[in-house]
């Protein structure tokens, strides 16, 4: 708790207590409001209550601190000089919004009470301040179904339950023949506020209360409350939200759009957030009010129409737009409302985007001169390159589709990229379908933020309601997710569990597939192949020209960039010719891995490997190798040429032998016969082979000490191969690796063949070649005499899946079973054989690291287990000082972002530190 005891904040009319730089006390909302209130923009007045109470109130059994009352009152009289208004006065009463704010944006998880301070005293004042009864009530009886739902607890129970709210006011309107809430006259919302009270009353036992600072006080017990509900909870753990931030409250004066057709409200962001182009983007209405856009219950109009309907406001709106950006220097998301012509801000924040649209809007602006290089790479998510990477449909298929009348029906383009599935009509569905494996297509009539569960295990959300800016458009496009909202024209009825479309005669059954271009807003019957993005038609199948293709142009000026300042370098994990092209086109710099063993499952090679294993003889082994030599020499060359003139790490065998072996009764009679012994011989090996751990058994570098013919016959291959492809001209670089080595003698014992080898191969061939021998670091006890192997070892390449695995002691063919309990109970922040454990696992790479250049200053360090392509273990590498990470084809382009906002966050820390000495001189001169 800070020392000053300020726990409440004022904005509004020119001057705010707060700033947008103190986010973390006033949360986003709060702070940004008070930003905006300091840019002069028009913001109607109100206070935020920090984190700190919200922190002090779970720590203190849900109570307040003392002083909180009386500065709340103090600010809220503020507030009333302020709008000209009374809280709870019967003449000129002042109505409330109390809203949550957290650090971190959290659409739609917590409470939102609008209208505060409603009675049937105040009402009268409203009545009397707008001549419109109408709205009076309407305003009424939204703010008791409101505060009953959310402060007094009436709302569905199961997932199929209706609102009983919405029940009520269901039966009102047919009771009346009506059919919209339009229709409803002021009595009959006079008449449904009595009804939901006392539907209040009678299933919850709690009265409604009347008094305006009993209604304030519960509305924000109930947002701090809702900071600990199931949603927000399940919300920050997928968005690595700590709950010890908590959530700011926001009371502010309500202004509002439905006080007639000079009314209106609005969403807008300064930049299309879902493809990123630079217009005015948005939605509004006339007469009406927040929550009516967001939630889709009417279909809102562009911003752009808002042009020709009030130009004035329009005006006065894109002149906020360009104020906000160039303030802020970023893409914002604003809820405005228009009260009898006079236009107000409501909200101002960071807006959320597609991966696709950041990284446009990020190189965009740098070529705006908005913001700079290192500030548009750190603006970017790695991850959110898969946006760029992410499959569209085959257009031929789609088109053959549509011809087939298959298209049934087109929505908002809300999240981009093609997505096809099983249909699943509840979250819940969609997470059990999702289990099976099958791609699965959420399609809901609206999202609501329970649903998070169920949209993050599909792959793509179809709506039938809502617009841009709809909870599932928002929340689709933060995770990534193909989406379609807004589909007016599908009915979707979750009883029968089936979904038909106006004028279409298809009808689709829950499980059938369905798919959705979230990129044209179309759906359509049954499942269509997708294809992929156009920056690896032009990358991979180099099948588009580049020129023809802004998206690659972005991709390709910030991938210029990072790699400017990167420091770390990027190799792939690759066995194949082809792997290697690819990972070269996303711009990898070498292999850091390249797994022999893949190579022995190709062509007829695994006859050759069995008769190795199954050899009685060295003699028998001798005979098999010789097989398998000219084959794995082909590999290399192709790999060689290829990488040509990048460094190759070529590891020694790993795994061990039983993945190699023949199970079948065929296979073992194959073997049997190619080895001219009977069957049972060879069952009676194979049993032999068994044991009861193979991942710490007889694998890695001990193969190669038992039996020295396989590393002789693999060294052979690879600087053969090298002086082949060095004799056509092509510039080799062979770095020759020893997998699972825990002790110096090890490493030299197969560090000698290598060398006695290569130096025969170079002889018979007339070539030299440079190669180095060195060796994979992932046992514990390598990293810990890291620097005793580092007197030969020529380099190291940290195995992070084998050291995760005996770093834990825990198996990474049985974690699967209980490891996913471990991150959903927190015992563990995230799943280490996915991120880089930087604390365990993590001190041993950089101990390892450090004791190996304490031998060999220059010795050369690299990761190549998958956290090489993962942007936290990136970042980590990068900070621990190693020369590469090494990742699968598709993840070099993450890893290069990855390695290069490693560096900027380098230098905003560096910055920062020259700040705080520079702070501290000075401090250190006035004393
Ligand atoms: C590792 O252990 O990290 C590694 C790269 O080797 P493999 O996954 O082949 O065991
Ligand atoms: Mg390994």
């Amino acid at each position: 708790m800070s020392k000053n005891n300020k726990y409440v904040y004022f904005f509004g009319g020119k001057k705010a207590d707060g700033k947008a730089a103190m986010k973390e006390l006033l949360g986003g909302k709060g702070a940004n409001l008070a930003e905006m209130v300091n840019i002069g923009l028009p913001v109607p007045a109100g206070f935020t209550i920090t984190t700190e109470v919200c922190t002090y109130y779970y720590d203190n059994k849900q109570t307040y601190p003392k002083d909180l009352k009386t500065q709340v009152l103090k600010l809220l009289s503020k507030v009333e000089k302020e709008m000209g208004a009374r809280f709870g006065d019967a003449k000129n009463p002042l109505l409330l919004s109390v809203r949550s704010g957290a650090r971190a944006s959290m659409p739609g998880m917590m409470d939102t009470i609008l209208n505060l301070g409603l009675n049937d005293t105040t009402v009268q004042g409203l009545i009397a301040k707008t001549n419109n009864p109408r709205f009076a009530y309407d305003s009424y009886r939204r703010f008791v179904q409101m505060y009953g739902d959310v402060v007094l607890g009436l709302k569905p129970v199961e997932k199929h339950d209706e609102d009983p709210f919405e029940i009520i006011l269901h039966n009102k309107k047919e009771a009346n023949g009506f059919k919209l809430d339009t229709e409803l006259t002021a009595d009959h919302l006079k008449e449904l506020v009595e009804e939901f009270k006392n539907a209040i009353k009678e299933k919850t036992g709690s009265n409604f209360p009347d008094d305006p600072m009993e209604q304030l006080w519960g509305a924000v017990g109930a947002v701090f409350g809702s900071w600990m509900n199931d949603r927000a909870i399940v919300y920050r753990k997928l968005n690595g939200i700590p709950a010890s931030w908590g959530t700011a409250v926001n009371v502010q004066s309500m202004v509002f759009g439905n006080m007639g057709e000079d009314s209106g409200t609005g969403v807008a962001f300064t930049r299309d957030p879902a493809i990123g182009e630079n217009i005015f983007y948005g939605e509004y209405l006339f007469n009406a009010q927040g929550e009516d856009v967001v939630a889709g219950t009417r279909t809102p109009h562009p911003i752009a129409e808002l042009k020709k309907d009030n130009p004035k406001i329009y005006k006065e709106l894109d002149d906020i737009r360009k104020k906000l950006e160039k303030h802020y220097k970023d893409m914002q998301d604003v809820e405005f409302t228009i009260q009898q012509g006079k236009l107000w801000m409501l909200q101002c924040r960071v807006g959320k985007r597609t991966g696709f649209a950041a990284i446009k809007m990020a190189v965009d602006m740098v070529k705006e001169n908005l913001i700079s290089k290192e500030v548009a790479i750190a603006r970017i998510e790695p991850n959110q390159l898969n946006q760029l990477l992410r499959p569209i449909f085959d257009l031929n298929e789609k088109k053959k589709a549509i011809a087939e009348g298959r298209l049934i029906a087109k929505g908002l383009n809300a999240g981009p990229g093609a997505a096809s599935g099983r249909v699943a009509l509840s979250a819940s569905d969609a997470e059990e379908m999702a289990k099976t494996g099958d791609p699965v297509i959420l399609v809901r009539i609206e999202t609501s933020p329970e649903d998070i569960k169920g949209m993050n295990a599909s792959e793509g959300i179809l709506t039938a309601r809502g617009g841009m800016t709809s909870h599932a458009a928002l929340v689709a496009r933060q995770m990534g997710k193909v989406c379609v909202a807004g589909c007016g024209s599908l009915k979707i009825n979750y009883k029968d569990g089936e979904i038909t479309a106006d004028g279409k005669s298809f009808k689709i059954k829950e499980g059938d597939y369905i798919s959705i271009d979230g990129t044209t807003g179309e759906v359509i019957v049954g499942k269509i192949n997708t294809k992929p993005s156009e920056v690896i038609q032009v990358l991979i199948s180099k099948s588009l020209d580049p020129k023809k293709s802004p998206i690659f142009q972005t991709y390709n000026s910030l991938m210029n960039w990072a790699d400017k300042l990167r420091r770390l370098n990027v190799r792939t994990n690759a066995d194949q010719p082809d792997q290697a092209a690819n990972a070269i086109a996303f711009g990898a710099e070498g292999i850091g891995l390249c797994r022999t063993e893949h190579m022995f499952f190709g062509g007829d090679r695994i006859m050759s490997v069995r008769k190795m294993i199954l050899s009685d003889t060295e003699q028998d082994r001798k005979a098999a190798l010789n097989e398998l030599l000219p084959l794995q020499r082909e590999d290399f060359e192709g790999i060689f040429k290829v990488m040509n003139g990048f460094p190759v790490t070529v590891r020694t065998l790993d795994p061990p032998l039983h993945e190699f072996l023949p199970h079948s009764d065929k296979d073992i009679r194959e073997v049997a016969a190619a080895l001219k012994v009977s069957e049972e011989k060879i069952v009676e090996k194979i049993h032999s082979l068994a044991e009861f751990n193979p991942m710490l058994g007889f694998r890695g570098c001990r193969l190669g000490i038992l039996y020295p013919e396989i590393t002789e016959m693999q060294a052979r291959a690879i600087i053969e191969a090298a002086c082949n492809v060095a004799k056509a001209g092509i510039k080799v670089k062979p770095e020759i690796m020893i997998p699972l080595v825990s002790d110096l003698k090890e490493f030299q014992m197969q560090e000698e063949i290598v060398r006695r080898v290569a130096k025969e191969v170079m002889e018979e061939k007339g070539k030299k070649i440079n190669y180095l021998v060195g060796t994979m670091i992932e046992l514990p006890r390598a990293a810990l005499t890291a620097d005793e192997i580092a007197r030969s070892a020529e380099f190291f390449s940290f195995g992070t899946n084998d050291l995760t695995q005996t770093t834990f002691g825990l198996s990474r063919d049985d974690a699967g079973k209980f490891l996913p309990l471990y991150v959903q109970s927190e015992i563990l922040p995230n799943d280490p054989f996915e991120v880089l454990d930087q604390i365990g696992v993590g001190q041993l790479v950089r101990m390892g690291t450090e004791r190996g250049r304490a031998t060999r200053p220059n010795l050369k360090v690299g990761i190549c287990g998958e956290h090489g392509g993962e942007p936290s273990s990136v970042e980590f590498c990068h900070r621990i000082g190693l020369n590469y990470v090494s990742c699968s084809p598709f993840r070099v382009a993450i890893a290069r972002l990855a390695a290069a906002r490693a560096v900027v966050k380098e230098m905003k820390a560096g910055k920062a530190d020259k700040k705080k000495a520079v702070s501290k001189k000075k401090l250190a001169k006035k004393k």
